[in-house]
C-alpha cells in the first residue's frame, strides 16, 4: 500500500480538499506555495501514463475543478500543473498557484506552515469548490 493509499483510506492524516469515487485531493505537506495541492487516483498506479485514457482524462477534469477553486482561494496568475512522481510511486498531479514560472521550481525552498495554517488553506479551497 502506498503512502497516498493510506491517506485515502484515512490511516494517515491529511489536509483533505476534495474527493469523489475515483479521485482524492489533499494539500502537499511541503508546499511550494499556499494552496499547493496533490490530486491522486484512488486506483494504486505508479506511473500516471499507465492510467487508462478514460481515467487519465477524468483525473484531469477532477484536477480542473480543484485548480479553479485554488485560483479563487489564492489569487494568482495561473494555477500550474506538474507531474513528477519521483518520490511517491502513486500517480499524482501537483497543482500550484503561480505568480511567475519560478513558483513551479521544485528546487525552491518549501513553505513551513503550521497545522492551523494548513487547515485554513484546505478550508479556503473547499469553500471555493
Ligand atoms: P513526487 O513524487 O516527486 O511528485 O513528490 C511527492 C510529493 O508528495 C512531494 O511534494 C511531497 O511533499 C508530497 N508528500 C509526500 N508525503 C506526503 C504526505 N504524507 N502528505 C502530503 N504530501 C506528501
Amino acid at each position: 500500500m502506498t503512502i497516498f493509499s493510506k491517506i485515502i483510506a484515512g490511516d494517515i492524516p491529511c489536509y483533505k480538499v476534495a474527493e469523489d469515487d475515483k479521485f482524492f485531493a489533499f494539500l502537499d505537506i511541503n508546499p511550494l506555495a499556499k494552496g499547493h495541492t496533490l490530486v491522486v487516483p484512488k486506483q494504486e498506479v505508479d506511473y500516471i501514463f499507465d492510467l487508462s485514457d478514460a481515467d487519465l482524462a477524468a483525473m484531469h477534469v477532477f484536477a480542473k475543478h480543484v485548480a479553479l477553486a485554488i485560483g479563487k482561494a489564492f489569487p494568482c496568475k495561473k494555477v500550474g500543473e506538474a507531474v513528477l512522481g519521483l518520490e511517491v510511486p502513486h500517480a499524482h498531479i501537483h497543482l500550484v498557484p503561480m505568480q511567475s514560472e519560478k513558483d513551479l521550481l521544485f528546487s525552491n525552498p518549501k513553505l513551513k506552515l503550521t497545522d492551523e495554517e494548513f487547515k485554513e488553506v484546505a478550508e479556503a479551497i473547499r469553500k471555493a469548490l
